[in-house]
């Protein structure tokens, strides 16, 4: 006999979440886990009513689901969906179409920055650099620069990204490795403002897993990608990934635990313990954005001068 959904006690089950030991049908999941983000939101009081949210959309299944979440838990804020062409070879295009059609679905404003045209580089063009073997570190760089002051520029309140409870792991879990304590302070669910010139950075996604994500934009028939960055580092973090899946096998909440105890405890407490040694902002003597480095160009300008002839 067919498993009944735990919820509404009356459709068939067709999804198992082992995390929480629950058979659900497809309508009490997307309900479920549209309840779950609202409650990621209002727990760490991510928005308030007139703020202008920007949400980076890659065309993935993460950030398609925040945008139609966001945009149907939400129907009165200022919502718009920002893509960053990085000119990477027929992956791009293929996303921008994807992103444009979520756009087109959701009627929001969809902002194309297009690095070619923007800045006159493609992500590939790094290749020819010191940094061609490291060139995702690369282009998480460009990215988090750009989403910054694209939401600066227009005067956005919020920077809303698809980042969920894998990536947070799998990221914490590096951390951890390299005891990368500054690293560890600054990856927050909610990053608020910290330099007039840093717009407020938003995870509403970080207690969904990657299955979860993937379900959801199925389920709801969202445009995601279908195929691969060939840049990607996608090896080593789904490596480290399918480790951390082979441990949530034998401790289904695992990864839960881990994060609810890193933002819960451990962060706050390491907060205290370092509150002595403030983290120092400065302005970038080459663009005037803010950064970590003292005296020298910030880490978007080192990149893209190795660039220049
Ligand atoms: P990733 O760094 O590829 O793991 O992506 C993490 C998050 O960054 C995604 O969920 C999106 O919110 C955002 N993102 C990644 N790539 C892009 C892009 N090309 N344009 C806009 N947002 C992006
Ligand atoms: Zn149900």
């Amino acid at each position: 006999m067919a498993v009944k959904c735990k919820r509404c006690k009356t459709n068939n089950a067709e999804v198992y979440l082992a995390h929480s030991n629950l058979n659900l049908c497809p309508s009490c999941f997307l309900l479920l886990t549209e309840r779950k983000v609202k409650h990621t939101i209002d727990a760490y009081k991510m928005l308030s009513k007139d703020d202008r949210i920007g949400v980076a959309v890659s065309g993935g299944k993460d950030s398609s689901s925040l945008a139609y979440i966001l945009n149907s838990l939400f129907e009165k804020i200022d919502v718009a969906l920002i893509y960053i062409d990085l000119g990477v070879p027929e992956y791009s295009q293929h996303c921008l179409e994807k992103v444009e059609t979520l756009a087109k679905m959701l009627d929001r404003e969809l902002i194309v920055y297009s690095l070619e045209r923007e800045m006159g580089f493609k992500i590939g063009d790094f290749k020819q650099t010191i940094y061609g073997r490291k060139i995702c570190s690369a282009c998480g760089t460009i990215k988090r620069y750009l989403f910054n002051k694209i939401a600066y520029d227009l005067g956005l309140t919020k920077i809303a990204t698809g980042h969920n409870l894998d990536d947070t792991v799998e990221t914490l879990f590096n951390f951890y490795l390299e005891g990368n304590v500054e690293a560890m302070l600054r990856l927050k669910p909610y990053l608020p403002r910290t330099h007039p010139k840093f717009v407020p950075k938003i995870k509403p996604l970080i207690g969904l897993t990657d299955f979860e994500c993937l379900l959801y934009a199925e389920y709801r028939g969202l445009p995601t990608r279908t195929i691969e960055c060939q840049f990607s580092r996608g090896s080593r973090m789904q490596r480290r990934k399918e480790l951390l899946n082979m441990i949530a096998e034998k401790i289904p909440n695992f990864k839960h635990s881990l994060m609810n105890s890193h933002f819960k405890r451990i962060l706050p407490n390491l907060e205290i313990a370092l509150s002595k040694h403030e983290i120092k902002i400065y302005e970038c003597p080459s663009c005037g954005m803010p950064t970590s480095l003292e005296g020298m160009p910030c880490h978007f300008c080192k990149l893209t001068k190795t660039l220049r002839p």
